[in-house]
């Protein structure tokens, strides 16, 4: 049991309402694929689960052993593995957990495994690379697979889907188009070729917000849940998810002249009240935050990080702030102060929320 006073609090209510304010932008009949890789984002995978099961039809996690931990918890939706490995497909059919094959390499692999087992009719998807260059097929892949699939009845293919490279970019919209239209072309072929139609996806959060046209029958999103949009005037739509919160260990009063924290990268320069708050960069909070760059709320005043950021600790500058010790402090409770943080980290909101280590106890709040 995790008995940590530093706390991210999921919002069940707001997972819902980002659910929610997606289902209504796309048609009636467009599946939705949540993404719930990374520990849900920051989160918690299994509670984020457990509350969209009967809302989602289909969950998606990158690696086998993130799928096996649904599956224990008795997830019973289809799962998704976006990055499987040879290493792993036995564990994927043991748990009916649904493989991306990418390549000829893994495809190979799991039609044999598929054949000894033997599995039958067994979901498979098929990714395609259409610019992204990362993982999948290439276009002219399509015969060669096309001959494979045929023969053999041990597997289905469920899906076929691509990613796009730049959905959130306005000045790459000819690029992005390109890659839709693409994908359509590759579907086309396999449509007319395989002898059955499988689904097909290809957009992620901002390709439902940017592009709509290409939802397909099932689009992945996994930001969108967790509160961002990837513009502002999305993100006001959604509700904050994680709110990683603390409190005050103890305060000390500095005299001029004294210093804080490692390097004693601060310096007093008038007597200065500071508290020290148990998270650290082990936990998540960069240490370019330390140095007055990132602050904290204690009773909904901003308090600025002073001296370095310790691996367990932070110390804020509280000499303006009425509080004591035991006293909650906020690290970030909106999506604003999330992306200020990104910002001040010369990254973007997902690495701030998935570098939340899981030394910090969850908590779902209904
Ligand atoms: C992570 C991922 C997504 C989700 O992207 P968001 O921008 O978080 O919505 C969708 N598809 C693939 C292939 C991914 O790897």
């Amino acid at each position: 049991m995790n008995n940590h006073v530093t706390v991210l609090e999921i919002d069940a209510a707001s997972l819902q309402h980002n659910l929610a304010y997606f289902k209504q932008k796309l048609s009636p009949t467009t599946k939705i694929l949540a993404v719930v890789k990374a520990f849900g984002y920051g989160s918690e995978s299994k509670e984020i689960a457990k509350l969209l099961e009967d809302k989602v039809d289909y969950f998606a996690v990158a690696y086998s052993n993130e799928g096996v931990i649904l599956r224990e918890a008795g997830i019973k939706t289809p799962i998704l593995v976006l990055h499987p490995q040879i290493q792993n497909l036995k564990e994927i059919a043991k748990y009916r957990l649904e493989p991306n094959l990418y390549n000829f390499k893994i495809l190979d692999a799991f039609l044999k495994l598929a054949d000894e087992e033997p599995l039958m009719n067994y979901p498979v998807h098929i990714k395609f690379n259409t610019g992204l260059n990362r993982l999948g097929f290439w276009h002219t892949d399509v015969p060669t697979i096309i001959t494979e699939l045929k023969k053999s009845n041990n597997i289905k293919v469920e899906s076929i889907f691509s990613h796009l490279a730049a959905s959130d970019d306005v000045n790459e919209q000819n690029f992005t188009v390109e890659q839709i239209n693409n994908f359509a072309y590759i579907v086309k072929q396999i449509y007319e070729h395989l002898g059955y139609e499988p689904m097909i996806h290809i957009l992620n959060t901002s390709g439902v917000v940017n592009y709509p046209q290409a939802q397909f029958d099932m689009v992945r999103i996994g930001i969108g849940l967790y509160g961002f949009g990837n513009n502002e005037e999305e993100t006001n739509q959604l509700r904050n998810t994680h709110t990683l919160k603390s409190i005050i260990s103890q305060i000390h009063l500095i005299q001029p002249g004294e210093t804080v924290g490692y390097n004693r990268a601060f310096v007093a320069n008038q007597p200065t009240r500071s508290a020290t708050i148990p998270i650290g960069h082990a936990d998540g909070i960069s240490r370019k935050l330390g140095n007055k760059e990132g602050f904290v709320f204690i009773n909904n005043q901003p308090a600025p990080i002073i001296g370095n950021v310790c691996m367990d600790m932070i110390m804020v500058d509280v000499t303006k702030i009425e509080c004591k010790e035991g006293d909650e402090v906020i690290i970030f409770n909106l999506q604003k102060h999330v992306e200020y943080i990104a910002h001040k980290c010369e990254t973007i909101p997902y690495e701030i929320l998935t570098a939340i280590s899981q030394r910090v106890k969850r908590l779902v709040k209904n």
